[in-house]
């Protein structure tokens, strides 16, 4: 079974700065950094719904960056 991962398109990471790498986990409401240890509340985004959604496989996913 694959899991799947939400990315904000176009979203920066706080802390590492890093672009398209912010992540939300669905089930507890946290948004996250696939490159570093950043992880929070879901804060603004709940306002901008002009934010957009990219579900990629999380395999997929790793297998790009290998
Ligand atoms: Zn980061």
């Amino acid at each position: 079974m694959s899991k799947f991962i939400q990315f904000i398109a176009g979203a920066v990471c706080p802390s590492c700065k890093a672009q398209d790498t912010i992540a939300i986990n669905t089930e507890d409401d946290l948004i996250y950094c696939v490159k570093c240890d950043f992880k929070e509340n879901r804060p603004v985004l709940k306002e901008k719904n002009n934010q957009s959604i990219n579900v990629i496989n999380i395999d997929d996913f790793k297998a790009s960056k290998s």
